[in-house]
């Protein structure tokens, strides 16, 4: 059997030992939560990496197995109080497996497919052409039950299919809006990938708010991916390269801040410091880089008061708080502080706030099993509060809790914080 790990890019045996087992962890880990098994924990997963360190475990199918597994939540990294960095542990581990393990023929394949086709917009644009046309036959078939007969991660894409229309797919926000009133910032504007085409309207809604608020927003055209689900699944060469294109792109646009409004692309555009660390010709830039990104709720945030008039939206809303923006980034009472400053929004958060939906970078589609049973039970918590709207930013989570809930019978509304903001500066509801 092949060793667990060679010498590139190995995790870190200092961040392996900081773990001291405590176990504080266990009850915030969605797989362990589901399953009960130790090596399907943190601590369980750290034991394994540093059995591999020591050459006491191999790269094998069960040794995969648990790291596959794993959402990368990074809710164990909020719950320990050792502070156990378990972001770069993960990325790393993956990094060698996709470098290293043999995977089956056909998972290598829908793998390779996805990242052949999520990160460029051009593509995607071309694949999810049909769904204009065919959405309703899509969601015919999902709701008759028809789509059972496919195998499970085929009825996961299905499920979770965003919903586009011509004009999504066609417009593109402007690549430079001026401030409403004097100015106080000039910020980029990270458009995305999946975001640029299903949500392009929440693009359009943060540039409202942030020239609503005195910011000139530039969205250079031609930026590329920022590599998150490369960075997240563990292909570390191909997330340095859309790192490097990236910080090119936005060094040129010449920008105080770069701004973000999907929670997992905002997390690995942080990391660009570490991800970049050892390429002596990036490693600043790359750390400059990351200290301009702020998730568009910390940016208002730091502007300070709001120039805008906020109209009223009565209505209760049930704020989601996605992983890579609460536990990776620790961005919680920022949006929290934007949604109560709409006159009339109740904001409430549901129960286990803090466990993952199971979307999780391309988790919901690889392993969707485990996802949809997370994704039901947050749905679950949800409707307990009988919303009005549910927010959250992040599109994965949007997309796997509209599933979870049409599963459960739910049609709820799900917009990013951004865009109720947006409405209530509009005034329209
Ligand atoms: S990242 Fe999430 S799923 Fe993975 S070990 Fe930590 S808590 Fe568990
Ligand atoms: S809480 Fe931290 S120190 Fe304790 S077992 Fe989990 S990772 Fe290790």
């Amino acid at each position: 059997m092949e060793t667990a790990f060679d010498s590139v890019d190995r995790p870190a045996e200092r961040l392996i030992d900081k773990c001291v087992h405590c176990g504080f962890c266990l009850p915030t880990c969605p797989t362990y939560l589901l399953w009960g098994e130790e090596m399907d924990s943190p601590r369980g997963r750290i034991y394994l990496m540093k059995a591999g360190l020591e050459d006491r475990a191999g790269m094998s199918a069960a040794f995969v197995r648990h790291f596959d597994a794993c959402l990368g939540c990074m809710a164990c990294v909020t719950a320990c109080p050792s502070g156990v960095q378990y972001g770069p542990l993960i990325e790393q581990t993956r990094g060698q497996i996709e470098r290293r393990y043999d995977r089956r023929p056909g998972d290598r394949f829908f793998r390779a497919a996805l990242f052949a086709l999520i990160p460029h917009p051009g593509r995607l644009r071309i694949a999810m052409a049909p769904l204009v046309v065919l959405g309703w036959l899509n969601d015919a078939l999902v709701r008759s039950g028809m789509t059972r007969v496919l195998p499970r991660r085929i009825q996961a894409l299905l499920q979770l299919a965003p919903k586009v229309t011509w004009a999504s797919l066609v417009n593109r926000v402007p690549e430079r809006t001026a401030s409403a009133g004097s100015k106080r910032q000039t910020v980029g504007l990270l458009s995305g990938c999946v975001q640029r085409i299903a949500f392009a309207h929440v693009n359009q809604a943060t540039i409202n708010v942030l020239s609503a608020e005195g910011c000139e927003v530039i969205a250079p055209a031609d930026q590329g991916c920022c590599g998150a689900l490369s960075l997240h699944a563990g292909r570390l060469d191909e997330a340095r390269r859309y790192a490097r294109r990236l910080i090119e792109v936005f060094d040129r646009a010449g920008v105080d801040r770069i701004i973000v409004n999907a929670a997992g692309c905002g997390s690995s555009m942080k990391e660009y410091g570490e991800l970049l660390a050892h390429d002596p010709e990036w490693a600043d830039r790359a750390k400059a880089f990351s200290a301009k990104v702020r998730d568009v709720s910390e940016a208002l945030v730091e502007l300070g008061p709001a120039r805008a008039v906020r109209h009223p939206i009565p209505a209760r809303v049930v704020y989601h708080d996605a992983c890579h923006l609460a536990h990776a980034q620790g961005v919680r009472s920022q949006p929290r502080e934007l949604l109560k400053s709409i006159p009339g929004v109740d904001v409430v958060s549901p129960a286990e706030s803090d466990i993952c939906c199971g979307s999780a970078g391309i988790f919901n589609l690889v392993q969707p099993e485990p996802a949809a049973e997370l994704g039901e039970r947050k749905a679950r918590h949800i409707a307990a509060l009988e919303p009005d709207v549910i927010a959250t930013a992040n599109p994965g989570c949007t997309l796997q809790i509209t599933a979870a809930a049409a599963r459960l019978g739910h049609r709820w509304r799900i917009l990013h914080p951004i865009e109720l903001l947006d409405r209530s500066i509009r005034n329209e509801n």
